[in-house]
C-alpha cells in the first residue's frame, strides 16, 4: 500500500502534456492558454468620456462660468471640430475626447439652457477622462498556462484577439465493469443496479477540461473486458470503475495485463478509494478506480484532477485545500488517510455520520471532503481542519 503523496506523483510521471489546437473565442472558456496571448490595439484606442456631460477645454473653470455648446460627440460619432475656451461639446460617455478638450463636466453638474451652458456649484475635480490605454496598451499580455475565465475571455475580446492557442482536451475513456450494471433508463432486473459512477465521473472530468468518452460496460469477464479495452484507442487516459479488488469477478488487471498493461501501483492507504491501481496501457496512463461509487468519485477529486491539470500545463500539484472549524468533536483516525464527506455551514464542519463508501446520497449533499491524516488524533469543536471543496 503506499501513500496518497506517492500515488499522485507516479500519476503525474504517467501523464504526458496534451497537444495544442486553435480555437474561436466562443469556444475558449476554461480551456487553458498554451500561447501567450497579445494585444493588438490600445484600449481606450482613444482618449474617451467616462461620463454624459459636456467636454469644455478650460481647466479651471468654476462654478458659475458659462460656455456656448457647439456640438455633440457620442460612442461611435466623434465631433470632428476643436474645443476653444468658453466652448463646450456635449459628450456621452465612450465617446472620443473632442481636440482641445482636457475635461469632462457631467450633466448632472450643469444647467443648460438653449445653447449654453452653466457649471453648478457641485463639480468636482475629476476631469471623467479615459486616456487612451488606460486599460491596456498594444503587447499587454494574457500569459499562457492558465485556464480562461468569463473575464479572461471579455478581455481577449477587447484585445482584439479572435483566436487563441489552448492544450486539446484530453480525452479520457471510462469504463464500468459489473455484470450487474445496467445504464440510466433501463429496467434492472431483481439482481442488477444502475451503472452511476460513469456518469459522475463524466462530469467531473468534463468540468476540469477534459472530453469524457463512456464505453459500453464491461461484464465479468476476460473477454468482455478485454473486447472493451480495444475501444479505447485514441484516448488519453483510461480509467475503469469497479473490477480492482481481490474477489473472484475482479479480473480488470489480469485482462488489462493481457493486452499489455503494465501496473505500477495497486493500493493507496486512504479511505475511500484504497483498491486503486494505475499503470501504463500502450503508452496510455490507465487508472483503475473502486468500484464503490463513493470512492470512484472521490479518487476523481484527489487523483483524475490533479492528473488532467498535468495533462493541461497546469503544473503537477495536489488540488488546493482549505481550512475551517470543526463544528463538533471527531475522534482519531486510523491508519490510511481519511476524506470524509462533510458539510461547511455557518457554524463550521459537520462531518456526516454514515461514511460508507455506497452512499451516493450523503456525498451529493456534501461541500466538503474533511481531510483527515494517518492517525491524525481526535479533534475539537474550533480546531482548524483541513478540507477538499466538492
Ligand atoms: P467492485 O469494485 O467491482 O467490486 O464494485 C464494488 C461495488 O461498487 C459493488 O457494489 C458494485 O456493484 C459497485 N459498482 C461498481 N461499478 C459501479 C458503477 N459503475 N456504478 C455504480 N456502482 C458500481
Ligand atoms: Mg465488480
Amino acid at each position: 500500500m503506499i501513500s496518497v503523496e506517492n500515488a499522485l506523483e507516479t500519476l503525474f510521471q504517467l501523464s504526458r502534456p496534451m497537444g495544442t489546437e486553435v480555437v474561436p473565442l466562443e469556444h475558449a472558456h476554461k480551456r487553458v492558454l498554451a500561447e501567450n496571448a497579445i494585444a493588438q490595439c490600445n484600449q481606450p484606442p482613444f482618449p474617451s468620456s467616462a461620463m454624459d456631460g459636456y467636454a469644455i477645454s478650460d481647466i479651471d473653470a468654476g462654478p458659475g462660468a458659462t460656455f456656448d455648446v457647439i456640438g455633440e460627440a457620442a460612442a461611435g460619432h466623434h465631433f470632428s471640430g476643436s474645443v476653444k475656451l468658453e466652448q463646450a461639446v456635449r459628450i456621452f460617455t465612450g465617446a472620443p475626447l473632442p481636440s482641445g478638450a482636457k475635461r469632462v463636466i457631467t450633466q448632472e453638474d450643469v444647467q443648460r439652457s438653449a445653447n449654453q451652458i452653466t457649471l453648478g456649484k457641485n463639480i468636482t475635480k475629476s476631469d471623467f477622462i479615459r486616456p487612451a490605454g488606460s486599460d491596456f496598451s498594444v503587447g499587454h499580455k494574457i500569459t499562457a498556462h492558465c485556464c480562461l475565465k468569463p473575464a479572461d475571455i471579455a478581455l481577449l475580446a477587447s484585445m482584439n484577439v479572435a483566436e487563441v492557442t489552448v492544450f486539446k482536451k484530453p480525452v479520457v475513456a471510462l469504463i464500468s465493469t459489473g455484470d450487474e450494471l445496467v445504464m440510466p433508463g433501463e429496467n434492472p432486473e431483481r439482481d442488477q443496479i444502475i451503472a452511476s459512477n460513469t456518469f459522475g465521473l463524466a462530469a467531473l472530468l468534463e468540468d476540469n477540461g477534459a472530453h469524457p468518452k463512456i464505453l459500453p460496460i464491461a461484464r465479468d469477464t476476460l473477454l468482455s473486458l478485454k473486447s472493451v479495452f480495444d475501444l479505447t484507442q485514441g484516448a488519453d487516459l483510461i480509467v475503469t470503475i469497479g473490477g480492482a479488488s481481490v474477489g473472484d469477478h475482479d479480473l480488470v488487471a489480469q485482462a488489462a495485463t493481457e493486452r499489455g498493461f503494465k501496473q505500477n501501483f495497486y493500493k493507496v492507504a486512504m479511505r475511500p478509494g484504497k483498491p486503486l491501481m494505475a499503470g501504463q496501457f500502450d503508452n496510455t496512463p490507465l487508472v483503475g478506480l473502486p468500484g464503490n461509487p463513493v470512492s470512484a468519485m472521490v479518487c476523481g477529486h484527489v487523483f483524475l484532477v490533479p492528473m488532467l491539470n498535468a495533462m493541461l500545463g497546469l503544473g503537477h500539484a495536489a488540488r488546493e485545500t482549505m481550512r475551517a472549524p470543526l463544528a463538533h468533536a471527531i475522534k482519531a483516525n486510523g491508519e490510511r488517510k481519511h476524506y470524509c464527506r462533510a458539510v461547511l455551514a455557518s457554524d463550521g464542519l459537520h462531518i456526516a455520520k454514515r461514511q460508507d463508501s455506497s452512499l451516493l446520497s450523503i456525498l451529493a449533499n456534501a461541500n466538503a471532503l474533511v481531510i483527515r491524516d494517518i492517525y491524525a488524533p481526535q479533534a475539537h469543536s474550533g480546531d482548524m481542519l483541513e478540507y477538499l471543496p466538492i
